[in-house]
């Protein structure tokens, strides 16, 4: 089984689960259908179904006519199920879910949308998170609280370190920035943002970050960092302050 990320609109990605013997196929996020549909005919796969991290258009957008073309069934939040389009199959937070290709955990991680999950596939070692999680970033707060979006993230905080995130966007070069204006002595950002800018020049994707890295080096996932606390003006040790403080000044960065 592997993945393939496929660029969509401007600075999405999308995703393709595949197994290349059986030709079996599962899409995560289709943004649009086109560049999908390019790749399945490409290399013949068996489109069995759409997963989707949230309702938000530019990781559903490609629902409706890949189903039409495919035939596959769309799967997504069950508490979500009058927004996201076309969807056949509603889970829940904390389901195990399993389909021809692989079986996968589904977390409600609220915040960026009140609907919003991430799928975690243990066999791959990797972890959907959409736009909850980024490289060097987090989502903005569209639906949830700043409280919603901070437990999310801690939710995961907690997957085994080297779990691989494969998120909704290419956001790393300009979250770099951000985190390198209040985390300068971060060494391990450092050498994060010079991998980064290797990624970038050479054409290449950044994504999948390893979970270990975000840790390390991304600042929403260290507000309880007395450094960084200082830094914003946070006085007392108050991790949530601080995130929210982060989260605010991210906005108008
Ligand atoms: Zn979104
Ligand atoms: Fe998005």
């Amino acid at each position: 089984m592997e993945i393939k990320i496929i660029k969509c609109l401007n600075d999405n990605y999308s995703y393709i689960i595949f197994n290349k013997e059986t030709l079996i196929s599962v899409v995560i996020d289709p943004s649009e259908a086109d560049p999908i549909i390019h790749e399945i005919n490409k290399n013949k796969f068996n489109l069995k179904y759409i997963l989707n991290t949230h309702h938000h258009y530019d990781h559903v957008g490609g629902n409706e006519k890949l189903k039409e073309k495919y035939n596959c069934k769309i799967v997504g939040f069950e508490k979500d199920k009058n927004r996201i389009p076309g969807i056949d199959i509603g889970l829940n937070d904390n389901q195990t879910w399993k389909n021809e290709l692989f079986e996968c955990k589904i977390l409600h991680i609220p915040g960026h949308t009140s609907g919003h999950i991430c799928i975690y596939i243990k066999e791959l070692n990797a972890l959907f998170t959409g736009d909850t999680l980024f490289s060097l970033g987090c989502g903005r707060i569209f639906e949830g609280t700043y409280d919603e979006m901070y437990k999310s993230l801690n939710k995961l905080k907690k997957f085994p370190k080297n779990t691989k995130i494969y998120c909704g966007h290419e956001y790393t070069k300009k979250n770099s920035d951000f985190c390198f204006s209040i985390d300068k002595e971060n060494s391990k950002l450092l050498n994060k943002i010079k991998k980064i800018k290797k990624d970038i020049q050479n054409g290449n994707p950044t994504i999948p970050t390893i979970l270990s890295d975000e840790i390390e080096c991304n600042i929403f996932l260290r507000t309880d960092n007395l450094k960084i606390q200082k830094q914003i003006g946070v006085n007392s040790n108050n991790p949530i302050e601080t995130f929210t403080k982060l989260r605010d000044l991210k906005d108008n960065f």
